[in-house]
């Protein structure tokens, strides 16, 4: 039995990790590598594998760097089952159809008219042909195209409802026996609605079953919403996530304390505060918690706008599943609280309305990207980030290379759509609404499988990162550890 780590290795993006049983042929997420250029360069090479031969996919969650290059595997040959929860279903195909969007409107943005039609003149005669497991290299390099730097589109959203057909849907705490020797259980990983940690009982090829656990992105326990993640008892190969391996977020109640804090200030000296999102998961607490704010009358004179179609869209994803739910989250829905919505949200869709709330003074203005990356909060950030009356807030991750992360490591000045901007604004992070653990959680959920792992295999985030999380875990747990790199296989038969 083999593993090879196809993404996710020394990095937190483009999560994959190929296994082969000798029976069978699986992958354990199929994601986007996002933010440094050198990694998202890998996004347009051949998978290290044969998509054709691939028999399941185990999807742990929805986010983008764990779903994004799933269209690419099935345009590439991929035949087989794409495994996950029906929340992460849904919320996979609206993260895949708008990055088919985006990705369409940058490349007409930088092609003009002419190049753009002659995309979409391409896409319809030819954009679905594949060749012996491998995309065509036209598909790629676009003839056409009068700007060299042109990104052409990796899929579009006919290759996204291609994609959809694989799904099969599954219930957490079910064990599935799929084929003969390979076996799975779905656990909650308590990071986004739907997440899951997978357990995989498999077949060596000496006949012996092997438990391999799959982390996923694990959540913080006490996350609004969303259960905590499940504990898991043993494993002989565990694969944990290590994004916040080096950090302890401030617990829940600073931080709520110190969002109402900002919110007051920018009430009281008219300023505007701006929010890059993540559409799915972070969003949905954010109005949970601006909800409880209103509710309460803590916060009364500053309109909040969702001004992202596509987070408008998975709130109401997650308006369908309450059994995913929490305990304090049914409560509210039993009192007959929407958690979602309140007086003063306001669910901005056109273009104009966007450009107007822009230049507004006094509003909480929530836009994706998240990490500043694309998205209408580009918009925003030019109009407000030389102010500084201005507050931004960071409620996740930010990727090295993104303009996320270089506006929050403090640049004076950032370059935004091709124009200088200052930045005067405030910045504040709020690790405490972070959808990942911290170093204490992911120690915590470790403990769990007592001293049963042979080896623990730190994946998912950056390499300095990773390697002292690694450290800790040897130190602490007495379990041997491994930082892979990317592209490396090991055979877990030497353990
Ligand atoms: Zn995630
Ligand atoms: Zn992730």
């Amino acid at each position: 039995m083999k593993v090879q780590f196809c993404g996710a290795a020394k990095t937190v993006t483009g999560s994959c990790f190929y296994l082969e049983t000798g029976k069978y042929k699986v992958l354990v997420d199929c994601g986007m590598f996002q933010g440094d250029p050198e990694l998202e360069k890998l996004n347009k090479e051949p998978f290290p594998f044969d998509p054709s031969a691939i028999d399941y996919v185990f999807l742990t969650h929805a986010h983008y760097d764990h779903c994004g290059r799933l269209p690419l595997l099935v345009k590439q040959g991929f035949k087989g089952e794409i495994i996950s929860t029906q929340p992460t279903r849904d919320l996979t195909q609206l993260v895949l159809l708008d990055s088919a969007k985006v990705q369409e409107e940058d490349y007409r943005r930088s092609v003009g008219r002419e190049g753009f039609e002659a995309y979409l003149h391409k896409k319809d005669s030819e954009n679905v042909k594949v060749y012996n497991g491998q995309i065509k290299d036209s598909l790629y390099g676009d003839a056409t195209s009068s700007d060299d730097n042109a990104e052409y589109p990796l899929f579009n959203e006919g290759d996204v409802y291609e994609t959809m057909k694989y799904f099969r849907i599954y219930e957490y705490g079910d064990s599935v026996v799929l084929r003969d020797g390979l076996e799975f259980r779905m656990r909650d990983a308590g990071h986004i609605l739907g997440s899951v940690t997978f357990e995989l009982w498999i077949q060596n090829g000496d006949g012996k079953q092997r438990k391999l656990v799959f982390s996923g992105d694990l959540g913080q326990p006490g996350q609004r919403i969303i259960r905590d993640p499940d504990m898991i008892r043993d494993a002989d190969f565990v694969f944990v996530e290590s994004t916040y391996g080096d950090r302890i977020h401030k617990s829940k109640d600073e931080t709520v304390l110190e969002f109402l804090t900002i919110l007051k200030e920018a009430e009281k000296i008219n300023g505007n505060v701006l929010i890059p999102i993540f559409a799915i998961e972070r969003t949905q607490e954010i109005i949970y918690e601006l909800n409880l704010f209103y509710e309460s009358k803590l916060v009364t004179d500053i309109p909040v706008y969702l001004d992202s179609p596509m987070a408008s869209d998975a709130t109401e994803i997650f308006k369908r599943y309450p059994a995913f739910y929490d305990e304090d989250a049914k409560r509210l829905l039993e009192k007959g609280d929407d958690p979602f919505n309140f007086k003063g949200l306001k669910f901005v869709k056109s273009v104009d309305e966007s450009n107007r709330i822009s230049n507004q003074k006094k509003s909480i203005i929530m836009a994706g990207s998240g990490m500043c990356t694309g998205g209408r909060i580009l918009n925003h950030l030019i109009n407000n980030l030389a102010k500084q009356s201005t507050s931004i807030i960071f409620v996740g991750y930010q990727v090295r290379g993104t303009l996320g992360r270089r506006i929050l490591d403090g640049q004076k000045s950032v370059r935004i759509r091709g124009r200088e901007v200052e930045s005067n604004a405030q910045l504040h992070t709020l690790g405490g609404f972070s959808a990942h653990a911290d170093e204490r959680d992911l120690m915590y959920w470790l403990r769990g499988f007592g001293h049963t792992p042979r080896m623990i295999f730190i994946c998912h985030g950056d390499e300095d990162i990773a390697t002292s999380f690694s450290d800790k875990v040897k130190t602490d747990l007495m379990i041997d550890t491994h930082v892979p790199s990317m592209f490396e296989t090991v055979d877990l038969e030497k353990y």
